[in-house]
């Protein structure tokens, strides 16, 4: 069964915020429909010094915001104001367009850390109309002295409230303590494993923050290991099997949706406006620059 070692990279959100990126990464670019995985934190952070991330634009995936500590503010064009707290999932589907802004509580120093993935829509529903989903509370269970959240898709017979639109599974496991429990995958799905904390130890080898271990179909179950406090995340899914596209905040087929968008955006068509939102929009990069890298592979 093959599984394989990837190296999430450093990149900056917002302002100076430093997270690790695992997905996309060089040598892949989906785990099922999952295309997209960033790491912030755990960090701490002064008095005005909190994540800022201005208005910007998404056309073709869904936001998938996993609060693990601190909290955030997500402010978006279809008039939501919502703020995500530790244990609560936000999950943002974009479709055709939407626009939304994230920030730190202003003037108060805190402590930050958040899983934000994104999952591609299929074809068939990746120009529908825009909506937003707040989750507060998921299903919880408790196995060989591990917490399990079900982020996504169904566990142990446990659902997640999130409406995805491809079979895909997300958990969150987290221990204070010493724990060890093997659980039951979907061998139809392919899956990823990432450390957050601590240095627990998977299918019998220790992983460290940073790394992302990717498993290829075909495994029915996996160990999980630790012997002080810990957490980690799961992520799954039946491969996504549709070549995708991801430019900037836009996940689309071709160069030409992407140059639209991007106009769309610079013009202020499509996306609505985000309102109490404090950072300034942000730019898009010159899509010119993505045909070349097309046209060279
Ligand atoms: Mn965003």
């Amino acid at each position: 069964m093959s599984s394989e070692r990837l190296e999430a990279h450093r990149a900056v959100v917002g302002e100076s915020f430093d997270i690790r990126r695992a997905l996309p990464s060089r040598h892949r670019r989906t785990i099922g429909a999952w295309c997209f995985l960033d790491h912030a934190g755990p960090a701490n952070y002064k008095a005005g010094q909190g994540l800022t991330i201005g208005p910007h634009p998404h056309i073709g995936l869904q936001t998938f915001s996993w609060m693990v500590e601190g909290k955030i503010l997500h402010n978006d064009s279809l008039g939501f104001s919502q703020w995500i707290h530790p244990g609560q999932v936000n999950l943002m589907t974009a479709g055709r367009g939407i626009s939304h802004a994230e920030e730190s509580p202003q003037d108060v120093a805190g402590r930050f850390q958040l899983a934000q993935l994104w999952i591609a829509l299929p074809e068939n529903e990746r120009h529908r109309e825009p909506s937003l989903q707040h989750h507060p509370e998921l299903p919880l269970l408790d196995r060989g002295g591990f917490r399990i959240t079900v982020l996504a898709g169904t566990f142990a017979g446990e659902r997640a409230p999130a409406e995805v639109f491809s079979p895909l599974l997300g958990l969150d496991l987290a221990t204070v303590g010493s724990a060890a429990t093997e659980l039951s995958l979907d061998p139809s799905f392919e899956h990823g494993v990432l450390t957050l904390e601590g240095a627990p130890s998977v299918d019998g080898k220790t992983l460290a923050p940073g790394t992302l271990l990717y498993l290829g179909t075909g495994r029915g179950s996996l160990k999980f290991e630790s012997s002080a406090a810990s957490r980690l995340l799961v992520i799954g899914g039946r491969p996504f099997g549709e070549e995708i596209l991801l430019w900037w905040n836009f996940v689309a087929r071709s160069a030409a949706e992407m140059e639209t968008a991007t106009r769309d955006w610079l013009e202020g068509r499509r996306f609505g406006q985000v309102r109490g939102a404090r950072g300034a929009p942000l730019v898009a990069p010159d899509p010119r620059g993505l045909r070349m890298r097309s046209a060279g592979g």
